[in-house]
């Protein structure tokens, strides 16, 4: 049985997940981001309380993590959201304490194996996942295998350049795909251009704008325009590139996913020409909020359930 981390920017998730993607158990606690001796102990503990829930021993433990993670070593790189953590080596901490195997990913690509292997990407030897929140994160499987660029690392296809006039992003680029199209780029982009006087501006959100849009308001309306048009221009681009089987959509924006896919589908029919586009379905995620949690479950079997383990 693998006891699965799912770590984020503000809150960590454990669960006891079965050989079938089976969800047997799950607790959380808020990321102590600043210490992570403390985060530690907080994980220890809520694998045991899990474990005992649903009355299993642990085989394997397996990690999604946010931000830069080093997959051959487990250490959690720099620059990520969990500042007291660079440098810790989750794998190496845990492994001594449950004297299992552990793995690691970054949470994209863990949630990327999790929809290959049981979810909207079964039986589909090409796929991409993209995640659309906060930021847009993706994993690309080939052949049930994890993409991976040099040194192991993680290709940031959120960071792609887009529109070379857009806003500055930290990764260096200007326009990058995530700077215009997760969600805080759709409202950054509302209070941009609402007048004094537009009624909605407090607590302006994603989500909230879709809904303002399904009541018709035409701010609104332009906003999900905005947002259709560069998530499909990313999307193609994906298409343009590898003309996998699946692209698997995920995240809190596309929880809006009617609003956005048929424009989406109609850049991506007019603009990946040289490719048999229709070749590539559109789907999405299908294994809900505990993606992520069954992605880092994904991630151990992913590396040592053919008893041949890889990185
Ligand atoms: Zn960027």
């Amino acid at each position: 049985m693998v006891g699965a981390i799912d770590i984020g920017g503000t809150k960590i998730a454990v669960g006891m997940i079965d050989e079938n993607g089976r969800v047997l158990s799950r607790v959380e606690c808020p990321t102590d981001v600043e210490r992570y001796p403390q985060a530690l102990a907080d994980i220890e503990k809520m694998l045991h309380k899990a474990a005992q829930e649903a009355g299993v021993t642990l085989t394997g433990i397996g990690i999604g993590s946010t931000g830069p993670v080093d997959p051959r070593t487990g250490e959690v790189g720099a620059k990520n959201f969990l500042s007291g953590w660079e440098g810790s080596n989750p794998v190496r901490d845990l492994t001594k304490l449950f004297n299992v195997p552990v793995a690691m990913e970054n949470d994209a690509d863990a949630a990327a194996l999790a929809e290959a292997g049981w979810g909207a990407g079964k039986n589909k030897s090409r796929l991409v996942y993209v995640t659309f929140g906060t930021g847009i994160g993706c994993g690309v499987i080939l052949d049930g295998q994890l993409y991976r660029g040099a040194d192991y690392s993680h290709p940031e296809i959120g960071h792609c350049l887009i529109d070379a006039s857009g806003p500055a992003c930290p990764c260096g680029f200007h326009g990058c795909w995530e700077s215009l199209a997760a969600g805080p780029a759709m409202t950054a982009w509302v209070e941009s251009q609402a007048p004094p006087d537009y009624p909605h501006r407090a607590n302006i959100s994603a989500k909230r704008i879709c809904e303002l849009a399904r009541e018709g308001d035409a701010l609104a309306l332009k906003a999900v325009a905005r947002e259709t048009y560069y998530l499909g221009l990313g999307l193609a681009n994906l298409v343009t590139l590898f003309v996998p089987d699946v692209i698997v959509l995920s995240g809190s924006v596309m929880k809006s996913a009617d609003l956005f896919l048929d424009g989406i589908r109609e850049i991506i029919r007019r603009s990946c020409g040289f490719v048999p586009h229709q070749k590539t379905d559109l789907v999405l995620a299908s294994l809900g909020d505990n993606t992520n949690l069954i992605g880092a479950a994904r991630v151990w079997y992913h590396r040592y359930a053919s008893g041949r383990p890889h990185v």
